[in-house]
């Protein structure tokens, strides 16, 4: 089995990376991650260094918050495009730019290095199953060579075309994902101000046409003023930047994306930004008078 460095050990990197230990695969993760301990007692190997993790791993995958923090592992202070070998193989799980996606291929592809971006849905919960959607950006061969790694963390997985194109299938899924929550929050607190019953509004609604699994999950959340992360409220902006930034260079107007990531920004600026995504209810609520 190819040998694994793991690079992002956070609320998804963590339960993916222990799915990949628990079917087998050598696994190398960084002393400085955090819940690099419980890890290792579950039996990843630790290394001090990214040039260390380079040597022994066949296959590196980062995880991390966004585009500065993977450029900055592989062409700044971690410097895994000097370190890692040829024939080895580097998989960008995290969501970033597509733009930032497309650079690094490029940059690999000149050392003799594979590069996939695999960006992934289904949130925390789907990380700890292994059912999340992993949606994968370049060649045929780097896609073959990784599937079996992708079979271990997710069940819905797709070669979406070259480099960049997973990133740009998960910019179109924050957009769907983003306004979903928008429509959810809205509706619960129409219903909440009318007095209504809103765990019912969301019992009734998920036999219609309105069911979605963001009514399920963020509905409840919603209902059980349950904001710890899941996802923070923080990335998902960070996404819809990425979205309405690949609007603007192909002059697509997103009108509803705009909508969603002015209220992530009322979140941010009133320090909401580590809550969950589905707190976006919270600022409906607080402008609704409730
Ligand atoms: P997180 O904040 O829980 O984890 C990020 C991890 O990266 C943390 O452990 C942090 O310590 C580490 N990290 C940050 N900067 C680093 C650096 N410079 N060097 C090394 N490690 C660093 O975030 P998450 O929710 O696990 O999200 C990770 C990625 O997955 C993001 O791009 C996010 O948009 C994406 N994503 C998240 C979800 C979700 O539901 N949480 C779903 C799909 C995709």
């Amino acid at each position: 089995m190819e040998k694994i460095g793991f690079i992002g050990l956070g609320i998804m990197g963590k339960p993916m990376a222990r799915h990949l230990l628990q079917a087998g695969y050598p696994l190398f993760i960084l002393s400085s991650s955090a819940g690099a301990a419980s890890l290792k007692e579950e039996g990843a190997s630790i290394l001090e260094t990214t040039e260390a993790m380079a040597k022994q791993a066949d296959i590196i995958i980062t995880m991390l918050p966004d585009s500065p923090e993977v450029e900055s592992m592989v062409m700044g202070k971690g410097n895994l495009l000097q370190a890692m070998r040829p024939g080895s193989m580097f998989i960008d799980m995290s969501t970033i730019s597509p733009a930032t996606s497309m650079h690094l291929f490029e940059q690999f592809r000149e050392k003799g290095i594979e590069a996939l971006d695999a960006p992934v849905s289904g949130g925390q919960t789907g990380a700890e199953a292994a059912t999340l959607s992993i949606m994968a950006g370049g060649t045929e061969p780097a896609f073959k060579r990784a599937l079996p790694v992708f079979e271990k963390m997710g069940k819905n997985i797709v070669h979406i075309g070259k480099q960049g194109a997973g990133q740009t299938a998960k910019a179109c899924n924050q957009i769907v994902v983003g306004m979903t929550i928008q429509a959810v929050a809205e509706a619960l607190t129409l219903a909440k101000k009318s007095g209504v019953d809103i765990a019912k509004v969301r019992a009734a609604l998920l036999g219609g046409f309105a069911q979605s699994k963001i009514l399920d999950l963020h509905g409840q959340r919603i209902i059980d003023r349950n904001f710890k992360p899941g996802f923070k409220i923080k990335l998902h902006r960070k996404d819809m930047r990425i979205a309405l930034q690949a609007g603007q260079d192909l002059a697509v107007p997103l009108p509803g994306s705009a909508v969603v990531a002015a209220q992530m920004d009322a979140m941010l600026a009133a320090g909401n930004g580590d809550l969950d995504h589905s707190a976006l209810a919270l600022y409906l609520e607080s402008v609704s008078g409730l």
